[in-house]
């Protein structure tokens, strides 16, 4: 079953336990993303809000790290930069990789920066994360915080125009709103849930659900147990936020986003449990074209369709 997956910290993860990629103890690595059908992983690379001051440089570092990963496995990994890359590789056993920026601090007040990074791979932003920057404000911030600044604007326009993917996770709900009124094509939410199953601030509200069906757009369920279910949580409360969702505004619109190495708090032990998925998915009465469309099809849509 091929899988995509739209989130996961292991590159800041492997960074901080000087491990590799290729095999190493966290829930991600390439020897068991390979044989568990993955196609194409989003990689993120964070910098906490008390680094905010060093932030570009913390990116370059990341970056260079992920760089020679990429270059030390290149029987195994690539770097999807365009539709191109996707074409001419999805049929290989190989898994395509796309560069996330969680947090766009490392952007300052310069584009020059964001193109300088387009140039490393990046083909996806977040604007914030949880602590709100010169972008926007972050889900942090509370309810009744701001939007997009003018330069955030400014940010996820000239995004649309390069073919960068555009994440709301993280991003406080009046900025979540705009960046619909904003971007022109389909947005993507990388991990997050359903609110009405579990009241973190970091999962989706009905309203913002309906909002981002109507855009063509995507969330990837996550599997940190607080965004879950209060009290041990297991994948089958997981799914629920899929059937949920799937009910709510179709199930063309739901994909994966596991947040893997970025808690410790989880349901899964590692990418290897993607395997028991599609069963999962069909004893809760999804059809097998619905659990491709889920584990697969619906993002490589949206990939397909902000990629230039
Ligand atoms: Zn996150």
């Amino acid at each position: 079953m091929k899988i995509i997956d739209l989130h996961c910290d292991t590159i800041s993860a492997i960074y901080a336990r000087r491990q590799r990629l290729l095999r190493n103890t966290g829930h991600f690595d390439l020897e068991r993303a390979v044989k568990s059908g993955v196609k194409i992983q989003f990689f993120a690379l964070f910098v906490g809000p008390n680094e905010s001051s060093i932030a570009l440089e913390k990116v370059q570092r990341l970056v260079e790290l992920y760089q020679n990963e990429i270059e030390n496995n290149k029987n195994l990994l690539y770097a999807l930069g365009s539709t191109e890359d996707l074409y001419s590789q999805l049929e290989n056993d190989t898994i395509g990789s796309i560069l996330h920026l969680e947090g766009a601090e490392a952007l300052g007040k310069d584009l020059d920066i964001l193109y300088s990074l387009y140039e490393s791979g990046l083909r996806s932003i977040g604007l914030t994360w949880n602590n709100g920057n010169l972008l926007a404000q972050g889900i942090g911030e509370g309810p009744e915080a701001d939007g997009l600044t003018s330069w955030g604007r400014e940010v996820v326009r000239e995004m649309e125009r390069m073919g960068i993917i555009l994440d709301g996770a993280h991003i406080s709900v009046k900025g979540f709103f705009d960046l619909l009124e904003v971007y022109d094509k389909p947005l993507v939410v990388t991990h997050a849930n359903s609110r009405a199953l579990c009241p973190h601030p970091r999962n989706l509200t009905d309203q913002q659900l309906l909002a981002l069906g109507d855009n063509g757009g995507i969330v990837g369920v996550t599997q940190v147990s607080d965004f879950v279910k209060d009290n041990k949580p297991s994948i089958d409360d997981l799914i629920d936020h899929i059937v949920y969702i799937s009910d709510l505004i179709g199930v063309e619109h739901v994909a994966l986003g596991s947040d893997f190495d970025g808690a410790d708090d989880v349901v899964m032990s590692g990418i290897e449990e993607y395997a028991g998925w599609p069963e999962l998915l069909k004893r809760k009465g999804f059809s097998k074209a619905e659990v491709k469309k889920i584990l697969y099809e619906n993002a490589l849509r949206i990939i397909e369709q902000v990629l230039s």
